[in-house]
């Protein structure tokens, strides 16, 4: 009795609050409770250290940049239990672990992940150098909801095997592929701000005309284990860094601006879905008490202070399946908008129906998987704040966990593709329209 008075207290305040700043954000159907409050929230610290099973020669470590293992017992000879938990809960079930072992002498070992506050979600990439990566077989692997575990059968020898829920793509890989089109003579690289544990947020510009001021932005890692959400950033954005005619003219007349890792110590330290604050970075786009997101929104602001304009904007993200989540057009249009405000709206929703169709076009034996149920007027996410602020067609690019590689990279190249031929146009014509002084 007395926790349903507390329950219903705290509500009562929370309720209160929300109508006090008159900013209500709305959960989404797959938020555990309390997402969308972003302020400090506690978490746990992994413990970073090797242990070694001297009775069967066998090292298991997480000293390495997105480790995630927290425990590991020895339960009989070669069988092994490992606790994997999540920097806080409650938390999307995006259980995601890394850890590397090697052995005395070769042996195949029974390793048991046991999850605490999740169950099994990533097929299981083993690596030996951290650069080419292959799934562990089926027949290796036994998941059992119910008990939150999953058994994998690994075989362990001399060379050090890593192991993870998806390929490792930390800090480090973000700055040596930054700094790699950074090598090109229209690309820049720069430090926006700092994140809430003093990693550096990067920014790329992509830009062959200083007088340009028209801007694409994206984003992408605000949550960590979202991997495969960066293999379409990476094509998207090395498709508009090419050297095709299309790439060219598109760089003539927009300036891309990227920040392809958001949340930096949710990624190196392993996380599930949280920055080293507990809070999940894409639910702060209204109240902006994270360091990360407001890094992006002062960016945004200063350009646009400096006469930039934005035309869109998409943040790169992962799930169950390929989506992309867009907007409905009621959604969009707000009684307080002008009129140009309005028929820019209209614009931009025609523009992503044209963009996204012609994808399916180019790509028929692909489903272009379009959701837009998801986003509502006050939903506390990154691409409605984009939306809302700047009335600019905003989007969540969604990529399967097991998506299969190449696939990812042709679609996000033919994305890319699609979206530069439309904006070129649009382009073209707003010149026009600037020189008959319309
Ligand atoms: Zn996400």
């Amino acid at each position: 009795m007395k926790n349903l008075f507390l329950i219903t207290f705290i509500t009562i305040l929370a309720f209160t609050a929300c109508k006090k700043n008159n900013e209500r954000t709305t959960s989404l159907p797959y938020d555990p409770p309390g997402a969308t409050i972003t302020t400090d929230k506690e978490i746990t610290q992994q413990h970073k250290r090797t242990f070694y099973f001297s009775s069967d020669g066998l090292f298991i470590s997480n000293e390495f940049e997105g480790a995630r293992l927290n425990d590991v017992y020895r339960i009989e000879p070669f069988v092994y239990e490992a606790v994997i938990e999540p920097e806080n809960a409650p938390v999307n079930n995006s259980a995601w672990y890394a850890f590397m072992t090697w052995s005395d002498y070769p042996q195949t070992i029974t390793l048991i992940l046991k999850y605490k506050d999740g169950t099994h979600r990533y097929i299981p990439k083993l690596s030996y150098d951290k650069e080419n990566w292959f799934p562990l077989e089926d027949e290796r692997i036994k998941i059992d909801a119910s008990k939150q575990t999953a058994q994998l059968e690994l075989n362990i020898g001399y060379d050090t095997l890593w192991v993870a829920a998806q390929e490792l793509i930390t800090s480090s890989v973000y700055d040596k592929w930054e700094d790699e089109l950074a090598a090109k003579p229209f690309v820049e690289k720069r430090e926006i701000g700092k994140s809430a544990g003093g990693r550096a947020i990067n920014e790329l510009l992509i830009s062959e005309n200083e007088a340009a001021n028209n801007y694409v932005i994206f984003t992408g890692r605000l949550h960590p284990p979202e991997v495969t959400g960066f293999f379409a950033l990476k094509s998207f954005v090395e498709t508009i860094a090419d050297s095709s005619e299309i790439a060219k003219e598109f760089r003539s007349k927009f300036n891309t601006i990227v920040i392809p890792l958001v949340n930096p110590d949710g990624v190196d330290n392993g996380h599930w879905r949280h920055n080293i604050h507990g809070v999940d970075l894409n639910r702060d786009w209204v109240k902006f008490n994270q360091p990360e997101p407001r890094a992006v929104r002062d960016e945004v602001n200063r350009i646009v202070k400096q006469n930039g304009k934005p035309h869109f904007f998409i943040d790169f993200h992962s799930t169950q399946e390929d989506v992309f989540y867009t907007m409905t057009l009621s959604s969009m249009l707000d009684d307080n908008l002008t009129e140009s405000e309005k028929e820019k709206v209209k614009e931009g929703y025609e523009l992503v129906n044209k963009w996204l169709s012609n994808l399916q076009k180019r790509f028929p034996d692909y489903h272009v998987n379009i959701v837009d149920t998801l986003s509502k007027k006050t939903s506390p996410t990154s691409d409605r704040w984009f939306q809302k602020t700047y009335h600019i067609p905003a989007l969540t690019y969604e990529v399967g966990d097991e998506t299969d590689r190449q696939l990812i990279k042709k679609i996000a190249n033919g994305a890319a593709i699609w979206l530069m031929k439309l904006l070129n146009e649009k382009g073209t014509l707003n010149r026009t329209l600037a020189k008959s002084g319309l």
